[in-house]
């Protein structure tokens, strides 16, 4: 069910508190309006039997709900008019087109003689639990995805549909969670801001918002009991905070805020079709991380040279066979062609740990995933799963730029299986005659410690080497990077880690070959300077850090970059590391380090605002 009327925005609602609370930064900028509530009502189930004689007519009842749900998104996709949003409702479709999702709800209507409804709310909520238990925010945020699918098709079990949400102009819409299909539609609506009680950075609505550059807010919990349709309110995310009936100073504010910010971005978004080339003449190449095919659009948006870092893990989700060689061919042919001229470097699966598969059975029985049979292990384990991507890619390899890269390689001994298997699909290809570009580079990520001391060798054996720091630090430091509770000594600045990113360029300068950084760090505007004063020519990240990255660049020198790396590797702690690199690069880019970095991560925190 929807609300709504719009107001002009005023100073604080007669006699009401203020309200301040923060959350999670998803999409920058700062948007003042007027509230309007969505509160989409949870369809309830109940458990309904049918006879044996109705079982069939109760999956048919289903399998037209799945059509009414796929025509109903169709509508969707034709009504928005951004390109890539319509790439995320079709990825909707396609998982109601899923035959593991048709296939166990039938079963259970045939078998336990139950309603299609509730069979429908078993399956999926199978589904959910495993994604809800995962590590990392992209699956977890996945199983939201799979819940706004299940009302969906619910209601058209029902005769019913989802209707669309029109927020008026000026609007700063408030919801508990919003499906993409809702956010897309916004692309209609002069929508200034967006603020959710649940979902993170990966959420299919934090992307729409991304793109259609609406800023938005998520993680503020309870904020449904304390706003109401008409109040004014204030998103500012950039700080990650949300202000429900400001005052006129707080008002007065953050006007001042989100002017600043506007003028900001306008600045950086002129250099938008510019490529990264600092004061001297260094070209430093700024390529983006991609984790879902969603994110192709906004990486062309926002001036990449290319996919430095594809994780193709996702094709392996809620799958109960691994994916063909087609499969492979298949997708990586659409997105090497979307994204031509520029390369689009492929990660081969880097399953387990905190990226779950339900296609091996292995987390069970192991204590410490991270150390475990994740990634290249599993690859070298599970070997026709492995062979069968490298097929798909060396063919998909014809129709476009395309490099192969193989993650968490500790050696020598794993780099020359992984080539192995390599050649092994290429042979395999030669056999049956399928067209395959014979020259694709190959290369590997330096994630552990002891690749980045071998680097020099193992650089004679791969066409290029990229750093993934959010792993070397993990493995460098000992923390967890998903644990909480060690996160304060999760520090990029340790000067074993520059030492090690050192290391791996030296060796990189010696043999040849390329040296690209794909972690987390490439996108932090304060780290910019060290990293290219390190020797690091190639950067990866998630797209919308680009320009900012880039604008720093386009204002620097290398001479300059390498004198704060030289300093900063000659200290011993990193606490001196941190002082040195912060001060220099506030003093030079203070706003950049203020809209461009940022705090994106939740801080529960809760106040009035006197
Ligand atoms: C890394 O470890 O830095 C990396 C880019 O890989 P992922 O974050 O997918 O583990
Ligand atoms: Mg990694």
């Amino acid at each position: 069910m929807v609300s709504g009327n719009s107001e002009a925005v005023g100073a604080a609602a007669d006699g009401v508190a203020a309200l301040e609370r923060s959350g999670i930064a998803v999409s920058p900028g700062v948007g003042i309006g007027v509230a309007f509530v969505v509160d989409r009502q949870h369809l309830h189930v109940r458990k309904t039997h049918i006879v044996r004689a109705d079982a069939e007519t109760e999956v048919h009842r289903f399998r037209a709900a799945i059509t009414k749900a796929i025509e109903q998104l169709e509508h969707i996709k034709k009504r928005i008019p951004h390109g890539e949003h319509r790439q995320i409702i079709k990825a909707q479709q396609l998982m109601l087109r899923d035959r593991d999702l048709s296939t166990g709800v039938e079963k259970l209507i045939r078998e336990e003689l139950i309603g299609a409804e509730w069979a429908l709310g078993r399956v999926t909520e199978v589904i959910c639990e495993t994604l809800r238990k995962a590590d990392h925010e992209y699956f977890r945020e996945r199983s939201s995805d799979i819940a706004f699918l299940t009302q969906r098709v619910t209601a058209a079990l029902r005769g019913e549909a989802v209707g669309p949400i029109t927020p008026p102009a000026g609007a700063v819409v408030v919801a508990h969670e919003l499906s993409p299909a809702d956010t897309a539609e916004f692309a209609r609506c002069d929508v200034v801001g967006i603020v959710t009680e649940t979902g993170g950075q990966t959420s299919h609505a934090a992307i729409v918002a991304r793109s259609m550059e609406i800023p938005a807010v998520s993680g503020i919990e309870g904020v449904l009991d304390v706003v109401e349709t008409g109040d004014p309110i204030i998103v500012d995310a950039i700080s990650g905070v949300v202000v429900v009936r400001p005052g006129p100073s707080a008002l007065a504010q953050w006007n001042e805020t989100r002017d600043r910010y506007d003028q900001f971005e306008d600045r950086v978004q002129r250099e938008h079709g510019l490529p990264a080339i600092a004061q001297d003449g260094t070209h430093i190449t700024l390529r983006a991380n991609v984790s879902i095919d969603e994110e192709i659009g906004s990486a062309r948006f926002h001036g990449a040279e290319g996919v430095g870092l594809y994780r193709t893990e996702f094709l392996f989700m809620n799958r109960e066979i691994p994916p063909s060689e087609e499969d492979h061919y298949r997708y990586a042919k659409d997105v090497v062609r979307r994204l031509k001229p520029y390369p689009v470097v492929f990660r081969t699966f880097d399953l387990g740990s905190d990226k779950p598969t339900k296609l091996v059975d292995f987390a069970a029985r192991e204590a410490n995933p991270a150390l475990g049979l994740r990634s290249l292990r599993l690859a070298l384990r599970e070997r026709e799963m492995f062979l069968a991507q490298l097929r798909g890619l060396l063919r998909a390899a014809v129709h476009g730029p395309l490099k192969i890269m193989l993650p968490l390689i500790s050696g020598m001994s794993e780099l020359r299986q992984a080539l192995a298997a390599v050649a092994e699909a290429q042979e395999q290809l030669e056999i049956a005659g399928m067209a395959y570009a014979q020259d694709v580079p190959v290369g590997i990520m330096i994630e552990m410690p002891s690749a980045a001391l071998m680097a020099d060798v193992l650089a004679k054996h791969v066409d290029f080497m990229s750093i993934g720091t959010n792993d070397l630090i993990q493995y460098t430091l000992a923390i967890d990077r998903h644990n909480e509770h060690v996160a304060y000594l999760y520090r990029p600045l340790h000067p074993a880690i520059l030492r090690l990113i050192k290391m791996v360029t030296a060796a990189g300068r010696e043999h040849g070959v390329p040296v690209s950084l794909c972690g987390e760090m490439a996108a932090d505007p304060r780290y910019t300077w060290v990293l290219v004063g390190l020797g690091v020519r190639e950067l990866s990240m998630h797209p919308s850090a680009i320009p900012v990255i880039k604008n720093i660049i386009r204002a620097s020198g290398l001479e300059e970059m390498t004198e704060l790396a030289e300093r900063v590797l000659a200290v011993e702690d990193v606490g001196d590391a941190e002082q040195a690199v912060i001060a220099t690069m506030r003093a030079r880019f203070g706003e950049h380090l203020q809209h461009g970095g940022g705090q994106r991560f939740a801080v529960e925190r809760s106040e009035e605002v006197p």
